[in-house]
C-alpha cells in the first residue's frame, strides 16, 4: 500500500501518520456506517412504498405534464424526510436558489425574516438583502432581523423573544457553519429552538437551510418541527449522481408556494420536464446515505490528521457532528493554497489544474476553491474552499469513497510539507 501510495506522491512519512490516525477512528467509523444502515432502510422504504417502477426512471420534455418519475421522486423525499410534500427539481439551479425560492415564496411585503443564529451563509446575504442587491426580498418590501448566537455558540433565547413581533412571519435556522467559525446545530437542537420561537408566536413557519445535514444522522430537522427543510443536489442528497438541482421539502401549503414561484401561479407542480434526469435524481438519492458515511469519515479523519500537527479544526475529531464541512484553520495564505493545491491534484477529474483565488457570485471576498469534478461545482465530491481572508478556514467536504476522500486528505498534506510544513 505504502509503494501504491509513494507511487501517488505521497511520503512515507505522510503514509505512516494517516495510518496512526486512523487506528482510532475505528469505533466512530463503525457508528457512521450504522446511521448509513439506517438512512440506506429510509430510503428504500421510501422507494419501495412509493412504488418506484422502471418507467419512473425515463423523462419528460416540454412542459413536463404527467411526468410521473418527478412526481413519485418528490413523494420518495416527503417520506423520507416526514414531510407532507416536496419539491425537487432540476429547475432549481443550486442551494440558493433553492432558499431564495422557499423565502420568497413565503414571505410577502411589510413580512419580517428572522434568523436566530446570526449571519447566514455569504450567498443570502444578497438575497435577503443584507448586502444590497437587485431583486433581493429587502427591495421588495421583507425586513429582516438577526440575533447573534451568544460568545460562547449558545442560541440567545433573551434575544430571540424580544426579536419576535407581529411582523415575523419566517424564522430562517442555517444548520451548518457554512463560512463561518461558528458550530453546526444538530437537527435536536434545532427542535429545541422551534418548539421555543413557535411558544412564542405558534402560527411562525420555520424553514432550516439543511445543505451539508442530509443523512449524517437518523434524523432530521423536519422530525423536530422544521416548516421546511431546504437544500442542494450537488451536495448530500443527490448523492453525487445527480447533475444538477435542489429540493424543498416541507408542509404541503408552503411548498404549493414554492412551486408557484418557481414556476407561475396556476401552473405550480403540474409543470417542470424532468429532461432524463429522474435516474440519476433517483440512483443518487438511493447512494446518499452512504457517500454521505463516506464523506463524513474523509472529515473526521481530516479532523485528526490536522489537528496532530497542532490547528485548530472545526469540529474536533471527537465531536459529534452534524453535516459533512470539516473547518481546518489553516492560519497562512501559503497554507491555504497549498491545502487546495492537493485536493486538486487528488481529483479523478482536471486534476492538473491549480487553484487560484478569485471573486465568485454572492461572496463577498475572493475564494479559492479546489474541486475536481465530475459534475461542476459538487461539494459532495472531494472539494474544498476557502474565504481568502483571516485566519485562513478551509472548508474540506465531500467524497464519493472514503478511499478517494482519505487520499485527498493525505496528499493535502504532502503539499503543506513541500511547502515547508515540518511533520
Ligand atoms: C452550499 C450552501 C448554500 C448554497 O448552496 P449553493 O448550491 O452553493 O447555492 C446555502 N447554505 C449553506 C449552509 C450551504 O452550505
Amino acid at each position: 500500500m505504502q509503494k501504491a501510495y509513494e507511487s501517488f506522491g505521497i511520503s512515507a512519512a505522510v503514509y505512516e501518520r494517516g495510518e496512526r490516525i486512523l487506528k482510532d477512528l475505528a469505533e466512530r467509523f463503525r457508528e457512521i456506517d450504522e446511521t448509513a444502515e439506517f438512512n440506506q432502510l429510509k430510503v428504500l422504504r421510501a422507494m419501495q412504498k412509493n412504488g418506484v417502477a422502471d418507467y419512473h426512471l425515463t423523462g419528460s420534455t416540454g412542459y413536463g405534464h404527467d411526468d410521473q418519475g418527478r412526481d413519485t421522486l418528490e413523494r420518495v423525499y416527503a417520506d423520507t424526510f416526514h414531510t407532507e410534500d416536496a419539491l425537487v427539481r432540476p429547475q432549481i439551479t443550486c442551494g440558493t436558489h433553492a432558499l431564495y425560492i422557499a423565502l420568497s415564496a413565503n414571505l410577502k411585503a411589510g413580512d419580517e425574516l428572522l434568523s436566530p443564529v446570526g449571519r447566514p451563509y455569504d450567498t443570502l446575504e444578497e438575497v435577503i438583502g443584507i448586502r444590497p442587491s437587485v431583486g433581493s426580498l429587502a427591495e421588495n418590501g421583507i425586513s429582516y432581523r438577526q440575533v447573534d448566537l451568544k460568545p460562547d455558540g449558545a442560541f440567545d433565547w433573551d434575544g430571540i423573544r424580544d426579536a419576535v413581533t407581529e411582523k415575523t412571519k419566517l424564522v430562517t435556522i442555517q444548520r451548518s457553519r457554512g463560512y463561518s467559525s461558528r458550530r453546526t446545530f444538530s437537527p435536536e437542537e434545532i427542535g429545541e429552538l422551534i418548539r421555543f420561537i413557535k411558544s412564542i408566536k405558534p402560527d411562525l413557519n420555520v424553514m432550516v437551510d439543511n445543505c451539508y445535514g442530509e443523512f449524517t444522522r437518523r434524523e432530521e430537522p423536519s422530525d423536530f418541527g422544521a416548516d421546511m427543510i431546504v437544500g442542494s443536489l450537488i451536495k448530500n442528497p443527490g448523492g453525487g449522481l445527480a447533475p444538477v438541482g435542489g429540493y424543498i421539502a416541507g408542509r404541503a401549503d408552503l411548498i404549493e408556494r414554492c412551486a408557484k414561484r418557481l414556476t407561475a401561479p396556476g401552473l405550480g407542480k403540474d409543470v417542470g420536464a424532468s429532461l432524463g434526469l429522474n435516474a440519476s435524481m433517483f440512483q443518487g438519492f438511493f447512494l446518499s446515505p452512504t457517500v454521505t458515511a463516506g464523506a463524513e469519515k474523509g472529515a473526521i479523519f481530516a479532523a485528526a490528521l490536522y489537528e496532530s500537527l497542532g490547528f485548530s479544526v472545526y469540529p474536533s475529531s471527537k465531536e459529534p457532528r452534524y453535516d459533512i464541512i470539516q473547518a481546518i484553520e489553516l492560519k497562512t495564505p501559503e497554507n491555504l493554497s497549498a491545502f487546495c493545491a492537493g485536493i486538486q491534484s487528488a481529483a479523478p477529474v482536471d486534476s492538473f489544474v491549480r487553484p487560484v483565488a478569485s471573486e465568485m457570485p454572492g461572496y463577498p471576498d475572493p475564494v479559492i476553491m479546489a474541486a475536481g469534478c465530475f459534475v461542476q461545482g459538487s461539494s459532495i465530491e472531494l472539494s474544498a474552499d476557502g474565504p481568502m481572508r483571516e485566519p485562513y478556514n478551509i472548508y474540506f467536504q465531500g467524497g464519493l469513497t472514503w478511499q478517494h476522500a482519505k487520499i485527498g486528505i493525505l496528499n493535502s498534506l504532502q503539499k503543506l510539507v513541500d511547502a515547508g510544513l515540518a511533520l
